[in-house]
């Protein structure tokens, strides 16, 4: 049975990060029914510890690189990788790292989504959109949300569905094979989320819900990280990860 390989960093308000990637793809895989056939294997990788609550970023402390490279080949020594989701990275020189380890030890046909975490919600920026680079050239998908998407297209902000459609073309020019642009921080009753997979433009529908979460970007790629690696397609793995992840929403926190 191959396992969900997780490369994130540590949130200690528990709101995002690493514990919340761990429960999302624990709850995906039950919500699938796929917990009861197999287990879903999980392989973290951490890539940095931050001191947050849920108002303040107070601190982060990437991890050494030797220690993030121990942990990715320890990883994979394990036993075999049948997806990755990539969340908060850490530094421009564990983007490098990371990216030369996938391209080097990671089958080609093994998916890899990658969740572009630029800022915590909690107040402070985690990444520059630019030094995602390396990653983004492996990522089968990315799942920027509409700031980030402006950003990795280096614009100052963005909106209209014209915009949206430049900005996926260019985040995919920089090397991702499809992109899932995230609709939850624009406006009007209804939610978008489009997905841009070659020609191909796949918009996911579903009304806009007044309360918001922490962690929310980092639910949605684990879980479509899950339901790449149960054989499920990108179109029909956004679809049900994002129905996921609006139940997870409407719940009470
Ligand atoms: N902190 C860490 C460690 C994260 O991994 C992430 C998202 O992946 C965030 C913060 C940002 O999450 P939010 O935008 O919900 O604050």
């Amino acid at each position: 049975m191959s396992a969900l390989l997780i490369i994130a960093g540590t949130d200690s308000s528990g709101g995002a990060g690493l514990t919340r990637d761990v429960a999302a793809a624990a709850a995906m895989a039950q919500a699938t029914h796929h917990y009861c056939e197999t287990p879903l294997l999980l392989r973290p990788v951490v890539t940095a510890v931050t001191a947050q609550t849920d108002r303040a970023l107070r601190d982060v402390h990437p991890v050494p690189n030797e220690g993030l490279l121990a942990q990715l080949r320890a990883a994979i020594e394990t036993g075999p990788i049948g997806a990755v989701k990539i969340g908060m990275v850490g530094s421009p020189t564990a983007a490098e790292t990371i990216a030369h380890f996938l391209e080097t030890e990671l089958p080609d046909d093994c998916p890899v989504v990658l969740d572009p975490v630029l800022r915590s919600t909690s107040g402070g920026d985690l990444m520059q959109a630019a030094d995602l680079t390396p990653l983004i050239m492996r990522a089968d998908l990315i799942t920027p949300n509409l700031s980030e998407a402006a950003q990795l297209a280096g614009q100052a902000s963005a909106s209209p569905l014209t915009d949206i459609a430049t900005q996926a073309r260019q985040v995919i020019s920089l090397g991702a094979k499809a992109a899932l642009i995230k609709g939850g921080h624009g406006t009007g009753a209804m939610s978008v989320d489009h997905l841009f997979e070659g020609d191909q433009c796949t918009a996911y529908e579903r009304p806009r819900l007044s309360n918001g979460k922490r962690g929310t970007g980092c639910t949605l790629a684990t879980s479509i990280a899950v339901q790449l690696l149960t054989g499920h397609s990108l179109a029909q793995a956004c679809a049900n990860a994002g129905d996921h992840v609006h139940t997870w929403l409407k719940a009470p926190a």
